[in-house]
């Protein structure tokens, strides 16, 4: 601010004052800015869906042969990206679909190393041990076997490399079901690798002939649910096996986020608690 003087002192300071250079200045602080904001938000792997797509219109319920999907011997492939996943989304369906005697199958795209983050923030060799051990710990609850493709948490891509590996396991496993995250239909922010897992599992699944549904996760634009009120326990319980990731114990913040999406998806059916799915027929 300038200091107050006589009027003859204020003139002279104002004239001094180079003001098309101070706009220039504040010009170039304002973009450095913006352009500073913008590189964060590509740099870390949260994104935001500024435009999301409105649900199919009409969008009626489908039962994807759920008698068949609950029967024992049923082979279920999941494809996640980072450990945790299988269970923060889908934990109540595969404690459903184990217990009715289905082959479960986890295709986990990264080690959640966070491996991005700058190296002194993370150890990603530790991190991807331990994340891995608790993935093989959690799917263990289901009887599953987890395979691991090692694509960079954080910065996955839905390359043909990553087409070729997902379609490699698909075509060994032979499920009849697909699990997969939901590219078109995400939740408002949604983590970038579980898009690119859901469009390279997608993109997998024309060349797999013995999938006959695929069932797509963590959607806004569910038209089938899982009722999973009788083991939502379970789910917690499967979380904090977990324990790189919530501490031991799954906070009450992530817990409530948990809670309140399966009560919404519950009240879709009239119960309790749901897990919902975009699902469609293939074969
Ligand atoms: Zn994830």
């Amino acid at each position: 601010m300038l200091a107050r003087g006589n009027d003859c002192e204020d003139s002279l300071v104002l004239e001094l004052v180079d003001w098309s250079e101070l706009l220039k200045l504040g010009a170039w602080v304002f973009a450095a800015g913006a352009l500073g904001l913008v590189g964060l938000y590509f740099y870390q792997p949260q994104r935001i869906d500024f435009f999301p797509k409105s649900t199919p219109d009409p969008h009626p319920p489908v039962d994807p042969d759920s008698e068949h999907l609950f029967s024992p011997g049923i082979r279920v492939a999941v494809v996640a990206a980072h450990p945790d996943d299988p269970e923060f989304y889908l934990g109540g369906t595969l404690t459903e679909l184990s217990r009715a005697g289905a082959k479960i199958l986890i295709v986990m795209c990264t080690d959640g190393d966070k491996g991005y983050y700058p190296r002194f923030m993370t150890d990603a060799a530790e991190n991807r041990r331990v994340r891995q051990l608790e993935q093989i710990e959690a799917a263990a609850e289901y009887s599953a076997e987890v395979v691991f493709l090692h694509e960079p948490d954080g910065r996955l891509k839905s390359d043909a490399k990553v087409i070729e590996a997902i379609r490699h396991e698909l075509e060994a496993f032979q499920p009849e079901y697909v699990l997969c995250f939901d590219p078109p239909y995400p939740p408002r922010l949604q983590h970038s690798d579980h898009l690119r897992s859901g469009e390279a599992t997608e993109a997998a699944l024309t060349s797999c002939p013995s999938v006959k549904w695929v069932m797509r996760y963590s959607t806004h634009a569910a038209n089938y649910f899982v009722d999973i009120s009788k083991v939502w326990p379970r789910k917690a319980e499967l979380l904090k096996i977990h324990k790189s990731q919530f501490t031991g114990e799954p906070s009450s913040m992530v817990m409530s986020i948990i809670r309140s999406r399966a009560e919404a998806d519950g009240k879709a059916i009239g119960v309790q608690f749901a897990e919902g799915f975009r699902c469609t027929r293939l074969g």
